[in-house]
């Protein structure tokens, strides 16, 4: 058993999730990271390791709580994390050094949960069962992709795990990239699939959200493009093709391109800066709907709560950290980790637009591709769901994912063009 004890911000909505999350992945990434690398085994895929925390008030008496954490693959993540360029200690400090992470409800379909570190270079998701249970069967596919892909767009993950608290039910979660830079304002979102149908945020309602994640059909009306000149045009979209092979392979679908713009003559002058949780305004399906607060856990009865609250309150009046063992935090082979600055994430994070000649454009494009781990088979079961309910056509509309990706592909590829050529385009379709 573990021993660890830390404050943590009791006005958080769901705090405990969040510092469970935090201790157990401070403790198993150092564990790991400790040790001397090595070479993976087929063994280190299926890996998981099981540990059990205790709490301890000020006093060092073991309270009535404590939490169960689970680990899955930490040295296939460890190696995920060198190839992705990450600094082991960095890492730590991002995830651990504050107390608690920002927190977003996703009111999506999907009920997942997005926790942001406090620096917003990472982003926790919790996942489905389904989700968690498919990652794991892939991880070797997906390792010797961005393995032999250097630049790829995929989510870069980072770290899988599993925490259960007391009263409350197993939650799976990720740990990836954020694809938003902290410092600079994205001015506008947008999630892409490259379908139409039901791709459509409410135009009237970007006043009541200006920063909320436009879809499809809003990137459509406003005619815009992913700007790249020749040379990037061609860089990025056979990156995109390659990793959707991937993903048609796996038969994955549902994913998309995630595309943030920072407009570089408007800069950072509307100082968004402290309003950053609305830049991140995740939300999947649903983005339209309020963040909700969040309700991982089971309901517990009122005398379970009251004596988790009275614990509780115990340990952040203490506020006094019971340190991890010091031996754990050691980085003994950090040297290895070399940056690793994707080509595509190298222009001050993110990937600046280009005219026809490939000189610098206006813009800076955050882009990669997202919620990629929906097996098709899992999409299938909620069509048959959802058409069982309304006895009609679905909207969902499930396509195989081979079909998905082309259409995928298409839409990006048609979309990729620089201002010039667009505008050629343009008039030489009126011309006849
Ligand atoms: P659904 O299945 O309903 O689409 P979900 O809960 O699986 O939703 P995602 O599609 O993964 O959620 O993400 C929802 C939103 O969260 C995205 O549209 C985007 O705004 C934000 N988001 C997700 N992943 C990232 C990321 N890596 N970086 C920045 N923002 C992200
Ligand atoms: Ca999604
Ligand atoms: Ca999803």
């Amino acid at each position: 058993r573990v021993v660890v004890g830390t404050k943590v911000d009791q006005n958080h909505v769901n705090w405990v999730t969040a510092y469970n999350m935090l201790t157990g992945i401070r403790f198993t990434v150092s564990r790991t990271n400790a040790k001397m690398d090595r070479e993976l085994t087929d063994a280190d895929f299926k890996a998981r390791h099981k540990f059990s925390f205790d709490m301890y008030d000020s006093k060092g008496l073991i309270m009535n709580y404590d939490f169960k954490f689970k680990d899955y693959a930490p040295w296939v993540f460890r190696h995920l994390r060198a190839n992705f360029g990450l600094d082991p200690a960095d890492y730590l400090m991002s995830l651990t050094s504050k107390y608690i992470l920002s927190e977003l409800g996703s009111p999506g379909k999907s009920g997942s949960f997005f926790y942001f570190s406090r620096d917003y270079k990472y982003i926790i998701k919790t996942i489905h069962h389904a989700e968690h249970k498919f990652l794991r069967r892939i991880l070797r596919d997906y390792y010797d992709h961005v393995k032999a892909n250097p630049d790829t767009l995929l989510s870069q993950f980072y770290g899988l795990h599993r925490v259960k608290i007391p009263y409350g039910r197993k939650i799976h979660f990720v740990v990836m990239n954020n694809l938003f830079p902290p410092h600079r304002d994205i001015h506008r979102t947008f999630d892409l699939k490259g379908s139409t149908i039901g791709r459509d945020f409410k135009e009237e309602d970007l006043e009541k959200n200006p920063r909320a994640t436009l879809k499809d059909l809003n990137w459509l009306r406003r005619n815009l493009h992913l700007e790249f000149g020749p040379t990037k045009r061609k860089m990025f979209l056979d990156q995109i093709n390659k990793d959707v092979e991937l993903l048609k392979r796996l038969k994955i679908m549902d994913y998309s391109l995630l595309v943030g713009i920072h407009d570089l003559e408007r800069g950072n002058e509307e100082n968004l800066r402290d309003k950053t949780l609305q830049v991140f305004q995740p939300g999947g399906e649903n983005a339209e709907d309020p963040p909700q607060a969040n309700v991982l856990m089971r309901t517990p009865s009122k005398l379970e709560n009251a004596r988790k609250a009275k614990e509780l309150r115990q340990i952040i009046k203490s506020q006094k950290p019971i340190p991890l063992d010091q031996s754990t935090s050691r980085m003994p082979d950090e040297v290895e980790q070399k940056p690793n600055r994707s080509y595509f994430y190298a222009d001050d994070g993110g990937f600046r637009a280009t005219h026809e000649d490939d000189s610098p454009g206006e813009e800076i494009y955050y882009l990669g591709v997202i919620d990629c781990l929906t097996y098709y088979s899992l999409i299938k079961r909620t069509e048959h769901f959802l058409k069982g309910l309304t006895n009609t056509e679905s909207q969902i509309s499930a396509i195989p994912p081979h079909r998905y990706g082309e259409r995928f592909v298409r839409f990006i590829s048609g979309i990729t063009k620089t201002r010039e050529r667009a505008e050629l385009e343009k008039a030489a379709q009126a011309s006849g």
